[in-house]
């Protein structure tokens, strides 16, 4: 297993919707490996292949025991998800969210309050599952860069973007300022949001 390299914003290959996989190779399975450590190292809760670079419909979410979303305690969870689709959200919530590819900012935006989702498991096995919380949103967050879709895109106001205080323990790996990421948004595709 090795720590992959991460893509940052404005690199083309997070705004392409990714390859379906028809059949999981073992080099595949190696990069799932890879996906993952890299998450840790990167104290992430989810990672899609294309922040890695390749163009894969493959993403890796693993939850905490111990979330701080609203200082509740959740149960610790991982999913390796192969080819994941949203097939039912319910409800709209306002929350904040980051992403390991925008180091250094945060942003508001509206996310489902309950979504269900289609994936296979790393054996070709469809399953589902039905999430709320931090879940409902890595996953949101997760099949959203599958899509070519980032954060930035589904907030409305450039004003709920914010720059981290880099004393507050972010990275500093991008100069980009908040008025460039806002002009980046929406620039490969249209998001259609159905609540
Ligand atoms: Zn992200």
């Amino acid at each position: 297993m090795s720590v992959l390299p991460l893509t940052y914003i404005p690199d083309q290959i997070l705004r392409k919707k990714t390859r379906k996989v028809s059949k999981l190779t073992d080099e595949m399975v190696s990069l799932t490996d890879d996906m993952i450590e890299t998450m840790h190292a990167e104290h992430g809760v989810g990672i899609a292949a294309n922040q890695v670079g390749r163009n894969l419909r493959i993403a890796y979410i693993e939850i905490p025991e111990e979330s701080e979303e609203n200082g509740e305690l959740t149960e610790a969870m991982s999913y390796l998800l192969i080819n994941p689709e949203i097939i039912k959200r319910v409800g709209i919530r306002e929350i904040d969210e980051g992403c390991l590819s925008i180091p250094g900012f945060r942003g508001n935006l509206s996310r489902s309050v309950k979504v269900t989702v289609r994936a296979q498991d790393i054996n070709g096995k469809e399953f589902r599952i039905k999430a709320e919380n931090l879940l409902a949103q890595a996953l949101e967050h997760e099949i959203d860069h599958l899509n070519g879709v980032l954060y930035v895109d589904r907030m409305e106001d450039a004003e709920k973007l914010y720059l981290l205080d880099p004393a507050d323990g972010a990275q500093s790996q991008t100069n980009m300022t908040t008025i460039n990421i806002w002009n980046m948004r929406h620039f490969a595709q249209p998001v259609v949001r159905k609540s």
